[in-house]
């Protein structure tokens, strides 16, 4: 990574070929077998299978700001070429409200042309939320993704905020993808939107229902892949039928390199789902230690053993 995201500073990806094409099985380090497995499902899948109808040949993207300083924004955004959207990460364990405060300040002053989001991970009261809400301009801001954890915290910030007459969308992601009933966010009227994460999500196919059955708009996003693993990311926004969204699938630009000759970077902001194949000496450059290659083995034969069961 070119700056800590997420608490990480390298990212680690297994990637193989299936009958069709390369694939990209990486969930994080900490995630259980039981959560991996569904990662693994939507590398088999996207391997193995045939693509889906598409409705669109690019997608537009977003640039992703993570929790730095206001000095360090500019020099993190100059990675991402041209954006007309900035997703921007709030309420980083450890960090003051006035860090966002200021962080989303500088983003609204540098970049006037550019509409906001953020990003809490749920670590945010409905409050604590509100809190943040009343000190930006409303005006640029395009959503707020997971500003709460729960989703009666989610239902509850959306009635305050249309109570108080704020045009506030909220965006579901942890309250989707780590749900073991994806759906219970439409239902409880927890969200405005939907993110679409394709591995955390198992695939393609199951990416498209869960949008279908939200019935609400759906923005993809990326889990920090490869260009192997953002190529199905594009290719689930290719296929959904609707999307108004620019998608968070601008993602390499956090990173140092890739492990393509053809890395799946926005051209003026926007992105071409193709299909995407590893350098033979990006591969041998970036392979990984034969401990940790002995450790994602072990993981993929457990994750393939949960999905056979
Ligand atoms: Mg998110």
């Amino acid at each position: 990574m070119l700056t800590k995201f997420r608490g990480l500073t390298h990212r680690e990806a297994l990637v193989f070929r299936g009958t069709k094409r390369w694939a990209e099985f990486s969930p994080f380090i900490e995630y259980s077998d039981q959560e991996a497995s569904n990662w693994l499902a939507a590398a088999l899948s996207f391997a193995n299978q045939d693509l889906p109808q598409l409705h669109r040949t690019s997608i537009g993207v977003n640039a992703t700001l993570p929790a730095v300083s206001p000095e360090e924004v500019d020099g993190v955004l100059s990675n991402f070429g041209d954006f007309s959207t900035v997703k921007i990460k709030v309420a980083e364990r450890g960090q003051p409200l006035l860090d966002d405060v200021l962080r989303v300040l500088k983003v609204a002053e540098s970049y006037p042309n550019c509409k906001i989001r953020l990003d809490a991970n749920g670590n945010l009261t409905p409050e604590q939320a509100l809190e943040l809400l009343a000190q930006i301009p409303l005006d640029r801001l395009d959503y707020f993704e997971q500003p709460c954890a729960s989703l009666a915290e989610l239902v509850e910030l959306r009635k305050t905020l249309k109570h108080l007459g704020l045009d506030v969308l909220i965006a579901a992601d942890e309250s989707i993808r780590k749900a073991s009933d994806p759906l219970e966010v439409a239902r409880l009227g927890a969200a405005d939107i939907v993110m679409l994460k394709v591995q955390p999500l198992g695939g393609i196919e199951r990416s498209l229902e869960i949008a279908k059955q939200a019935g609400l708009p759906a923005v993809v996003s990326s889990a920090l892949e490869t260009s192997i693993g953002l190529a199905q990311g594009a290719y689930l926004a290719a296929a959904l039928p609707e999307l108004d969204y620019d998608c968070g699938l601008g993602t390499l630009s956090l990173m140092e390199s890739d492990i393509t000759a053809n890395p799946l970077r926005p051209v003026a902001g926007r992105i071409t789902p193709v299909e995407v194949e590893p350098d033979a000496a990006l591969l041998e450059k970036y392979q990984a230690s034969p401990e940790r290659t002995v450790w994602w083995l072990a993981r993929l034969g457990r994750c393939y053993d949960l999905l056979e069961s």
